[in-house]
């Protein structure tokens, strides 16, 4: 009698139980049914139609100067008379592969960049630069392989982004910009409460009307302002290279800056709708409005017919390698439509989120070289001497 009631209790138990696991997968079916996760709206949004000012196979001069018109408006305002550069060295000494000289130049009123510049031996001016960029690390003294804080001592650098030192290597001088936010210029004067280094200057940077990658691209600009004032650069030969945090702003450099030559962006190249709105990313990604207008194939696409090698890790998680080959094959129909189709290159190295200093060099060499050829071609045209 007693076993009969308490088999009768265990079976109501578990039928209970049964009824509240149904009912638990009821309500989680609504859920779901009901959208409440804000990606999920996003998501609906990025897939309604195309941006705006997506290449469309027409002419690609007009469509770019558009597009770059409206790129420069959302990434944001930047003074509009350029201040004086007051370039100061801070010191100068011999390397084995050539010299490398530090100075702090000003960008704007209150912003001060430090940069190294490195002239490789046994090269005349005047020289091919090359505007290095490093990402999230600890800074520009990863270009030259020496420590942040003592520059007289060497340091191995991981995954291949001693930038610097690869340029002098190839008979390429280099201007090694510190970024805001990055390296000497990391926010020291009030305290910062997010674990990205950039949260807070992106932020503010966003309420002022500009974003930091316009801020980042302006620095480059004055860069070669600064190379311009110099007298050994060869002006028609300036590129841009960096990796991650650093191959953003080579990307959005070469979109925007005319005087721009080559570019190596390395880590970053892929779709905005694969990388940085699907996986959490640093808020110095991030340009309002921007989706509505473009993927990032027609930002790089703005820098058509001049030679990009874009790098990248077949492995890197942040930047997925699929979608950059999707990505890469819109840039080549950009390229194509210019006739440049040969100028547009992708690298993908073997592992994963960093630079292949083996792979990219080789390409990159071959375009600089024939830049080069044509420069002086055009300075000594045949039957002039
Ligand atoms: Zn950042």
């Amino acid at each position: 009698m007693l076993t009969e009631v308490r088999t009768r209790n265990v079976s109501s138990l578990l039928a209970a139980a049964m009824k509240s696991v149904d009912g638990l997968a009821e309500m989680v079916k609504e859920e779901m049914k009901m959208h409440l996760s804000p990606t999920e709206n996003h998501r609906y949004l990025m897939s309604q139609g195309t941006p705006a000012l997506q290449y469309d196979g027409g002419d690609v001069r007009q469509w770019q100067s558009r597009l770059r018109r409206k790129l420069s408006r959302l990434v944001g305002d930047m003074p509009k008379e350029r201040c004086g550069l007051r370039p100061r060295s801070l010191w100068k000494r011999e390397h084995a592969l050539g010299s490398i000289e530090k100075i702090v130049f000003t960008s704007e009123p209150y912003a001060a960049v430090p940069a190294y510049v490195c002239l490789p031996r046994d090269v005349a001016p005047p020289y091919a630069f090359m505007i290095c960029v490093q990402g999230h690390n600890s800074g520009m003294h990863n270009s030259i392989a020496v420590q942040r804080d003592d520059e007289m001592q060497p340091i191995e650098v991981e995954g291949d982004r001693d930038f610097a030192i690869q340029c002098m290597r190839h008979g390429i001088a280099a201007l090694c910009v510190e970024q805001r936010a990055f390296g000497e210029r990391r926010e020291q004067k009030q305290k910062v409460r997010f674990p990205q280094i950039c949260h807070d200057t992106a932020m503010h940077a966003l309420m002022l009307g500009r974003t930091l990658i316009g801020e980042r691209v302006y620095d480059v600009d004055r860069g070669i302002d600064y190379l311009a004032s110099r007298g050994d650069a060869s002006m028609k030969s300036i590129g841009v290279m960096g990796n991650s945090g650093g191959g953003t702003v080579s990307l959005f450099a070469a979109a925007l800056l005319p005087r721009i030559a080559f570019a190596m962006p390395g880590c970053y190249f892929c779709s905005f709708q694969d990388s940085v709105m699907s996986t959490r990313h640093c808020p110095d990604n991030y340009i309002p409005g921007l989706l509505k207008y473009a993927e990032m194939s027609d930002i790089m696409g703005l820098f058509a017919p001049k030679p990009v090698v874009i790098v990248s890790g077949k492995s890197d998680e942040l930047f997925p390698i699929s979608a950059t080959r999707r990505a890469f094959r819109e840039l080549q129909r950009i390229y194509d439509a210019c006739g440049a189709e040969e100028r547009c290159h992708l690298v993908v190295g073997a592992g994963g989120h960093r630079f292949y200093a083996d792979d990219a060099w080789p390409v990159m060499m071959k375009e600089i070289e024939a830049l080069q050829r044509t420069e002086v071609a055009n300075r000594h045209p045949k039957g002039h001497g």
